[in-house]
């Protein structure tokens, strides 16, 4: 399904389907120009979306080839999946060197290695760790075996017939890159600022301080004129400062909320305090999550733990492996 966002230059949506996915879907934006065009996001390495990628391109005549550039604004696989066709194709693609150097190093799982140690530091066990390795994330990234032209905080890119500024945003991502037209004043936010869903921040074996860097990646883009912002998932919005604002104060609070937890459940682990924390899962309760839920939850609640503990707030001691927590 595509739909015209704007004109001059003509931006176009294609919806793609992210099946038993609460993302529900990826926004692919298409920039089609005069001499070339530019595709942004690409939907998992799966057959649903590669069909509605494909379906999209092929309604707005667009063949991919050499002149069809793709830039991926982040390593997730929801956004990255479908880079091969590209590559394939002769597409150049563009992406900023951290997030790929992720997509190398989890080919051989060391990078997931990683995570999962760190996970079971904090308290989460075995068993449950095992349920991961179905994870949409895993199963559905790309084969990251393409040529890339790296891009910086900065950078202007000349592409379809716009000048695209990139503006490098970690946080969600260590990697993370928005695009912005300044001209027109349009926003492609990617997972960074999203509206009616609050984008995950996780914790990074790469990259420390992951909230708070979120937090000044937020700042950093707050003063841009902005009269469309169009998010990675689901509808867009005209303004930003008031979504940015929420999603502040709504870090704010699980802050306190960890706070208040550890304050009642002195000493203990990560996956201990998780539970007990405010998630708007359909009303689900934390046993009922599914599996990968769980671990984006703890993943949160670990980001958030790691801000306090930076902070003077929390401490961390660590016993037979496992990583405790304590208001100081
Ligand atoms: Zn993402
Ligand atoms: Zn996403």
């Amino acid at each position: 399904m595509i739909q015209q966002v704007y004109s001059h230059p003509d931006i176009y949506r294609i919806r793609v389907d992210l099946p038993d996915n609460p993302l529900q879907y990826l926004n692919a934006y298409v920039i089609k120009g005069p001499s070339g065009n530019l595709v942004i996001d690409t939907g998992f390495n799966r057959p649903e979306c590669k069909r509605a990628l494909g379906q999209g391109l092929q309604e707005l005549g667009i063949r991919l080839q050499s002149d069809t550039a793709l830039f991926i604004t982040h390593l997730h696989a929801d956004h990255s999946g479908l880079v091969g066709l590209f590559a394939a194709a002769g597409c150049p693609v563009y992406m900023h060197p951290v997030d790929y150097q992720y997509l190398v190093d989890s080919e051989d799982g060391s990078t997931w290695k990683a995570a999962e140690d760190n996970f079971m530091r904090e308290g989460m066990p075995p068993e449950e760790i095992r349920t991961q390795f179905s994870n949409q994330a895993r199963t559905f990234s790309p084969d990251p075996h393409f040529p890339v032209t790296t891009v910086q905080d900065g950078d202007h890119l000349h592409l379809a017939g716009c000048d695209l500024q990139v503006i490098h945003a970690p946080g969600h991502t260590p990697g993370l890159c928005c695009l912005y037209l300044a001209k027109e004043q349009v926003f492609f936010t990617s997972d960074h600022i999203l509206f009616d869903i609050t984008p995950n921040i996780q914790v990074w074996y790469h990259m420390k301080h992951a909230l708070q860097r979120y937090l000044e990646s937020l700042q950093k883009v707050r003063d841009l004129p902005i009269r469309l912002a169009l998010p990675g998932h689901r509808e867009g919005d005209t303004s930003i400062v008031g979504r940015i604002d929420e999603i502040m104060a709504h870090h704010d609070r699980r802050l306190a909320e960890i706070c208040h937890l550890v304050k009642c459940y002195p000493h203990s682990t990560a996956y201990e305090i998780a539970p007990h924390m405010t998630w708007s899962m359909r009303g689900k309760k934390w046993k009922d999550f599914p599996p990968t839920q769980k671990w984006f939850a703890l993943g949160e609640t670990l980001a958030h733990i790691e801000y306090l503990v930076d902070h003077g707030t929390l401490r961390c001691c660590e016993e037979q492996g496992c990583r405790r927590y304590d208001l100081i």
